[in-house]
């Protein structure tokens, strides 16, 4: 529980933390995507331990 609101309080900072769960390569995608363990949103992997928030087009 408490780091679940760490978790979210990191959110908030713009500091997500990616799940490795729910890491997956799509088809045809040339990068690994997730999504954040606490809040969701969804995340990119651009290189090794380098994972970034996914911009919407
Ligand atoms: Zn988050």
């Amino acid at each position: 529980m408490i780091k679940w609101i760490a978790g979210r309080l990191n959110c908030l900072r713009g500091k997500h933390e990616r799940s490795n769960k729910r890491a997956r390569k799509p088809d045809g995608a040339d990068h690994y995507e997730s999504v954040c363990s606490y809040c969701g949103v969804p995340m990119q992997r651009l290189g090794k331990r380098n994972w970034v928030v996914k911009q919407r087009p």
